[in-house]
This record gives C-alpha cells, structure tokens and sequence, in this order.
C-alpha cells in the first residue's frame, strides 16, 4: 500500500433541493446550517429548467450572500455548496459548485470529501489536451462526464464514479435533475429529504431539519440517487459490499453537528457515550467538569454523568467568531483561540477541574486553555479527550495536517501532558470509541489506528493539483 501523502484536508457541505418552487433560499438555509463544516466559501447554482444561474463568493455563507444577493436565482432544482480547501488553494475559482459547458449541455457538481486518484486522472487528460479551470480534486468528474469514452454510452454518470477512488458525497445537476451519490466506502454522509412534492439531499440532517424537509434515508454507500420529472430513482455504481464500509470515525467526534443523523446515529448521544466511557476509562477526583465548548459539551455531559461529578461552564463562548480550526491559515488559527472562548473564574477558582475537549490535533488549543484555567485560579487541570491520540495524517477529507505537525504523531501521552500543562491527560481509547457500535469493520479510524482502507496514488499535499497545472513548459 503507497501511503506517502501528506495533504492537509477537511469536509465540505453540500446541499440541494428538486422540485421544489423557488429553491435559493432553500438552499441558502440549508447551507446555513452547514456552515461548520466549512468557512472558506460558498455557492449556489440553479436551474428553472432551462437556464442555470450562480452565486458564488469567498467566506460565510451570509457574507457571500449579503454582498450577492441570490433574488437572481430562479428555479425549481439547484445545488450548493460551502468549502474549506480540501484540494486546492482558497482562489475564488476554485469554489464550488463548478459549472461546466460540455459539448451536450451543462453539468453542475459539488463534492464533499477527497479523491484518492484525482491526481494521476488529471494527469491523464491533461496530457491530453484537457484544460482544467481549477485546482480542486472535484473537477475530474466533470472531465469524466465529458470524456466520450462515457458520454456515449449507458449508465454514463454511474460509469464516471465508478472510476473514483476515495472519499466523495458529490451532488450533481444538469439543467432538469439532481443526482446524489457516495463512494463505495461511504466515507461521507449524505442523506435524502422530502420537502413538499420535491426532494433534499443534504450532508447532515440538521440542514434537512432546518429547511423544514423530512428526513427519508441516507445515500447508500456506491448508490447514484436521482431526483428528476419520473420523482426519486436509484441505482447502483458499485456492488454493495459490506465489508469495504470506512465511514469516517472523526464525523462521529468533531464534525457533524450534534442534532445530525450521521451513518444512522445521533451525533450528541454518541458523544455522550464517548464522555461516559471516558469517564470509566479515566477516573479523577475533581470537584467539577467543564466543557471546551462547542465542541466538547456532549461528551462533557456523559463525563459528568458516569463520574457524577457536576457539570459547569468553565468557559464561555463568543459566538460571533466561527471554528478557529476552520480558518485555515496557521496565523488566523493562533489569533482566533484567543477570541473564541473566555474563563469563568468564578466557576474555576481554588477547584479541581476536569476539563472535556473532542480531540488534541497540534496541541496548541488546548494549552492555551489549560493556561487560562490556572491564571483563572483552577487548582487542579485534568484533560480528558473524547478520542484517541490522533497520530495520523488523512487523505479522506479531514485536515489533519503532516504526522510531524500532529502532536501525537510523534510524542507520548506523558509528553503531550507535560506540553499542554495539565496534571493527568486521559484519552479514549479505540476500544471506547466503538463499544456503541456494532463494531469498528465499518470505520475508517486511520487517523488513530494507521489502517487506510484504500490505496493512495498522490504523493503531494494541499496544493498537488496546483503544482500540476504550475508546470508550463512553454515552447512555442
Ligand atoms: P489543536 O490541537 O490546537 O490543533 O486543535 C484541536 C481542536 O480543533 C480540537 O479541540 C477540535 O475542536 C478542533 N479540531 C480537531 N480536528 C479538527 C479538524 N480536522 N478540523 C477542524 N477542527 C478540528
């Protein structure tokens, strides 16, 4: 297995709605509600049938569309989009959905997750003569799409995803239908809505609720749905096979929202296991628990509940400044900690504070946070950690950074305490973090465990897809 990649990535958000009168501000409340996983931009496309129309922009889904307003965007189907840059530089062409003109008509696409081959298929059809219009991963279904090779023949969009490999929930639309497929692995969510006499397809159910849709079904792992004028059609681009599931473990404890539906489970009482089980895998006399808040309140909860040991707010939230981590600058990172949250000295003085956060990635949050506790006046700081030590890079669509960046990559948990300040530091283990599931064959986990469930072909990080296209040999 070649597992010599290095790519920092996260999730997106993808959202779309067919059949339904005036889809913008549908999508827009959808997208809204996906805004956590990912800051760097957003977009909407959509269609009355028989023109297609665009809102894209850098930054929050309300920026972008205060400064655009979407009144322009008239249709009854349309996708959208919001992106952190998984592949790619953060350049406006690179945000999503992509719109391209093939030679029998439109193709809209909108992807969440990473390719694992997108680097040696670009290639392909570069040295062909391909000209690609970004440095996104996402971009080779269009050229798959449009290569005659599939365009001439049946089942064509099937045939095209059958040829990726890696992580995808790709929401795709013509000028009359939405499509929504997952990988074969099913490394992603996404779910299936109703809403009136239409259809929703969203990553995480919040957005369905949100928009008033009723939750159907999730895509199924390697299933193309198709929502068009015949109502809601499916079909297969890969047998089903149970035994290659790899939904990502880290959806579970860091990125879906709490009142998502994720692979058929409630996030927040998931979580609230994670925080119980840490509570027995990693006892401490202390006389409170509190929250890194949002991020660890679930499992603070569960902590407090199976130590009986009470529950406080140690911290308090500014909501006004989005997920630090999210920003994906290492200077915007730093500077937003100090924004984000403030310490409640008057809960923490003179106390034994236990102190419940999701997940140590470089490890810098959570020293800040242990440093405030004790200027605060906390007498005691014992960190607990609602995973295991992330020790592994992911080329699935987490951005986790280099094994050399990830602090527990390459230091012990002894070390990594000494580091953060904290008088014990306690993880859950891998055992911990599946006892309410069925079982950990469903799972990717290689970010804990080192197992990748694929083959990786890129060699290169963030930008590979950019370096590629940088290579001009001009020779005239
Ligand atoms: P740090 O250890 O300073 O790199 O930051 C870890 C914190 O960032 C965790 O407490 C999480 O809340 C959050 N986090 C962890 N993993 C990710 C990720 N892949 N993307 C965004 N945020 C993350």
């Amino acid at each position: 297995m070649t597992l010599d990649c290095d790519s920092p990535k996260e999730a997106c958000g993808i959202f779309g709605v067919y059949g339904v009168e005036n889809v913008a501000p549908i999508i827009y409340r959808g997208l809204f509600s996906l805004q956590h996983r990912g800051q760097e931009g957003a977009g909407i496309v959509v269609s009355d049938g028989s023109e297609i129309s665009s809102v894209k922009g850098q930054g929050l889904v309300n920026d972008v569309f205060s400064r655009q307003p979407i009144d322009k965007l008239v249709g009854n189907l349309g996708i959208g989009h919001v992106r952190y840059s998984t592949t790619g530089s953060t350049r406006i062409q690179n945000v999503q959905p992509l719109v391209a003109e093939c030679v029998d008509g439109l193709w809209v696409v909108a992807h969440n997750g990473n390719l694992v081959n997108a680097a040696p298929i670009r290639k392909m059809y570069q040295e062909a003569g391909a000209i690609f219009q970004t440095s996104t991963d996402s971009e080779v279904l269009v050229h798959l799409l449009a290569d005659p090779m599939y365009r001439s023949r049946p089942r064509r969009v099937a045939r095209a995803l059958a040829e990726l490999e890696g992580a995808f929930a790709f929401l795709l639309m013509t000028k009359n239908c939405v499509m929504a497929a997952r990988d074969k692995q099913g490394f992603r969510p996404l779910s299936i809505g109703k809403l009136g006499d239409g259809y929703v397809f969203a990553s995480e159910t919040c957005a369905l609720a949100q928009t008033g849709a009723e939750y159907l079904r999730d895509v199924c792992p390697g299933e193309l749905v198709v929502a068009d004028q015949a109502g809601l059609h499916s079909s297969t681009f890969v047998d089903e096979d149970e035994s290659r599931l790899a939904r990502c473990i880290f959806e579970m404890v860091y990125f879906a929202r709490p009142d998502s539906q994720v692979f058929g489970e409630n996030v927040h009482s998931v979580r609230l296991k994670y925080g119980e089980q840490l509570a027995v895998e990693h006892p401490v006399d202390a006389d409170i628990v509190i929250s890194i808040p949002d991020s660890g309140n679930s499992a603070s909860l569960g902590f407090s509940r199976a130590s009986g040991i009470p529950l406080d707010f140690g911290f308090i939230r500014n909501h006004y400044i989005g997920r630090t981590f999210i920003m994906p600058e290492a200077d915007a990172r730093s500077s937003g900690v100090d924004m984000k949250l403030s310490v409640l000295a008057e809960v923490v003085n003179g106390k034994r504070v236990v102190v419940v956060d999701d997940s140590i990635v470089r490890g810098t949050t959570i020293r800040r946070r242990v440093t405030s506790l004790r200027e605060a006046g906390a007498k005691e700081v014992h960190v607990r950690v609602s995973c295991p030590p992330v020790r592994n890079p992911c080329f699935y669509g987490v951005d986790f950074p280099t094994r050399d960046e990830l602090i527990a990559g390459h230091e012990d948990v002894e070390t990594i305490r000494e580091f953060i300040g904290a008088d014990s530091l306690g993880y859950l283990s891998l055992e911990g973090l599946f006892l309410s599931f069925e079982g950990r064959h469903c799972f990717c986990d290689a970010c804990f465990s080192g197992e990748y469930p694929t083959e990786i072909a890129c060699k290169d990080g963030k930008q590979a897809l950019e370096s590629m296209s940088n290579e001009l040999n001009l020779d005239i």
